[in-house]
């Protein structure tokens, strides 16, 4: 097949508006669309910027990271470091580490770690020993989100960048709305507006389909790590990545809908809510933004802690 473009050897068909793309226009193909993200997402403040980019060593993290360098490198005004949270699992975090900072050297970057086991005293490893029970992202989502804003807030970042994909995206929007979570569906990022104590997270790769990150990485390039978390079994997410794959397969474009859709609902809902919006404490133990005295994070390291003394 030929680019419909230039003609050259087409790498990538894009089934949503029927054209091939070479190399090179496939490439522009995403960077364009990251860039006008980019420019949306940032517009409360695009001058003088600094960003905090979390970078797992996966691919959607890399791709992020490899294109915001190469977005904004001759920006003189925009300040881009790197960083990871390192949850502490054996074997799988450990790979994972060593690509996001080979990958943060190769591009000049500033790249630091931060640790679960520094600053809420477990692993990961020894959190799923202590409570087998619990489904391992539910002690870890909070705990890596509490790191992630704790280190931007540290670096005094304006947004912290993350790399979440078209598919993640709209699944995530789904089950927001499968479960009638009209709150977390309004505060999902990017996020436009500041609170207290929150760094602002933008996604510069939600409108890009996962199967372009993975060509994007191939032929930029990147060496990333593919392994998954040795605890990843969120048997619901699954259900609904599987039903927006149907969906895409029968409707080429529905992934795309769905997150158009978000975007038109969003803003009106949000205005709609505004009474409800509650002000946000300073938790008491480590000064994160918590709606009561202490955080989750802090709330979960007490009953860990309990679970941990009991014979
Ligand atoms: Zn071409
Ligand atoms: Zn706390």
């Amino acid at each position: 097949m030929q680019c419909s473009i230039c003609g050259n050897k087409a790498v990538y068909e894009v089934k949503y508006n029927g054209s091939f793309l070479c190399k090179k226009h496939f490439m522009d193909f995403v960077e364009r669309r990251v860039k006008r993200e980019l420019r949306s997402q940032t517009a409360r403040k695009n001058k003088n910027i600094s960003i905090s980019v979390g970078i797992s060593g996966g691919k959607d993290s890399s791709v992020t990271l490899y294109l915001l360098n190469k977005i904004y490198k001759n920006r003189r005004d925009v300040n881009i470091k790197a960083f990871t949270v390192d949850e502490g699992i054996n074997g799988y975090r450990s790979t994972g580490l060593e690509k996001a900072k080979k990958l943060s050297e190769e591009l000049g970057i500033e790249h630091e770690i931060i640790s679960f086991k520094e600053n809420f005293g477990y692993t990961m490893d020894e959190i799923m020993k202590i409570d087998p029970k619990t489904i391992s992202c539910s002690h870890c989502g909070p705990m890596r989100r509490n790191l992630m804003n704790k280190i931007s807030m540290y670096n005094n970042s304006d947004y912290v960048a993350l790399g979440i994909n078209q598919d993640d995206y709209a699944q995530s929007i789904i089950m927001n709305v499968v479960k009638g979570d009209v709150q977390r569906y309004i505060r999902m990022a990017p996020h436009e507006y500041v609170r207290d104590g929150l760094v602002p997270r933008i996604l510069p790769l939600r409108k890009i389909p996962e199967k372009e990150v993975v060509l994007y990485a191939v032929l930029a390039g990147i060496d990333f790590d593919s392994s998954w978390c040795p605890y990843y079994a969120m048997a619901q997410r699954n259900i609904f990545r599987k039903l927006i794959d149907d969906l895409e397969n029968e409707t080429p474009g529905s992934k795309y809908a769905i997150i158009k859709f978000f975007d038109e609902t969003r803003e009106p809902l949000r205005d709609y809510f505004k009474t409800s919006e509650v002000k946000l404490n300073k938790c008491i133990k480590c000064g994160s933004p918590t709606t009561g005295e202490l955080c989750e994070v802090c709330r979960d390291i007490e009953s860990l802690r309990e679970l941990e003394a009991k014979p």
